[in-house]
């Protein structure tokens, strides 16, 4: 069996990856893994550095967007799990043409080379804000979409896509929606290793608005662990929701933080609050906890800790980030996911 990875060198998809070289995947023990990975600004050659010199792995640097690379690839490919994507909400409010190349037109070509080589499975990895904000409850996946960031405008996008191609073409396609993922390896602009990286570094954490913008925390080895159930027995044309039953305010997570690292309530400084700020985010799970036997497995409380432990403890892969982030121009000026 060949898996083609999109993707595969950025926080998420290079987890998957580790964690099947690692041999912690027994869905896919045995198998092929090729990554296709443009390295842009989030992929980087060091997240895959614990699954060099596998035998069974190989990384192409290339783009989704390229027809004739990826219909290169994609002959003689089993299983597609397809992570690729322009992923940080800010940066898509900054400017949103990277989000419809990469995440339409990408995943398009992903779709159109799939149904053209015959390709038995497509995992499509998308996440909770395609569904909007919601102020109770939770959504399930019949859920109408209603993104209100150009990056999940353009993550709902390709969702209606991949579907689109099951329907039309057939394509076994299963499309994923996870809450706010945390874990190693996650580049430090977003919420969690930006908060962290500044503690470590003496600066000041910035908040958006109140901080009372709610978001639902699982661990990157959780989510891992179902984009696996589903490869393996999702059924065709299906959405799963994937979440992790952590609902926390921004505030409270920072208050977490502060306390994990031994700061005070003076290292918190508050930025103007993001444009069209979703309120809270929470996904009904019962369907994968019922159809697939997905139930999250590693505790917040546990998981954050050796979080902020992993960046301690692994400044020369963060702190390169940072000087590049810090030299960029317009760099942003709050966090959260
Ligand atoms: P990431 O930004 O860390 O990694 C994205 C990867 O895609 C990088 O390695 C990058 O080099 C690669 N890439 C970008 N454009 C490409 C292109 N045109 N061709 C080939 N490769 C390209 O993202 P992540 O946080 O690991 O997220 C992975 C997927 O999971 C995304 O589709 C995202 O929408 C989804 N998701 C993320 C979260 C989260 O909390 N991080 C939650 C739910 C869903």
């Amino acid at each position: 069996m060949r898996i083609l990875v999109t993707g595969g060198a950025g926080f998420i998809g290079s987890h998957f990856v580790r964690r099947w070289a690692a041999g912690d995947c027994p869905e896919f023990d045995g198998a092929e893994m090729v990554v296709l990975d443009r390295f842009t600004y989030a992929g980087n050659e060091a997240n895959l550095a614990p699954a060099a010199g596998h035998p069974r792995l190989r990384v192409v640097r290339g783009d989704i967007c390229d027809a004739a690379a990826v219909g290169a690839l994609m002959e003689g490919t089993d299983l597609v799990v397809h992570f690729a994507a322009e992923s940080h909400v800010d940066r898509s409010i900054a400017g949103a043409a990277e989000f419809v190349r990469t995440n339409v037109l990408g995943t398009h070509t992903l779709l159109q080379a799939a149904v053209d080589h015959g390709v038995g499975r497509f995992v499509h990895v998308s996440t909770d804000e395609v569904y909007g904000s919601i102020a109770r409850g939770s959504w399930p996946e019949d859920h109408p979409l209603r993104p209100n960031s150009p990056y999940a405008a353009s993550k709902a996008s390709s969702d209606l896509m991949a579907l689109a191609f099951h329907r039309t073409h057939g394509l076994p396609v299963c499309v994923t929606r996870c809450s706010n993922n945390y874990g190693p390896y996650q580049h430090p602009e977003k919420a969690i290793p930006l908060f962290v990286s500044n503690l470590l570094d003496g600066r000041p954490v910035p908040l958006y608005g109140d901080g009372t913008n709610v978001r639902d925390w699982l661990h990157v080895e959780d989510h891992c662990r179902a984009l696996a159930l589903v490869a393996a027995g999702g059924e065709p044309g299906e959405v799963y929701n994937i979440g992790g039953g952590t609902e926390l305010a921004n505030r409270d997570l920072v208050a977490r933080l502060l306390e994990l690292l031994g700061a005070g309530p003076e290292m918190v400084r508050t930025v103007t609050d993001r444009k069209a700020h979703d309120l809270r985010y929470s996904v009904d799970c019962g369907k994968i906890r019922e159809q697939l036997g997905y139930a999250p497995q590693v505790g917040f409380a546990s998981g954050l800790a050796d979080t902020v432990r992993w960046y301690a403890e692994h400044r020369d892969w963060w702190e390169p980030l940072r000087a590049a982030d810090r030299a960029a121009a317009g760099a942003l000026a709050g966090a959260s996911c």
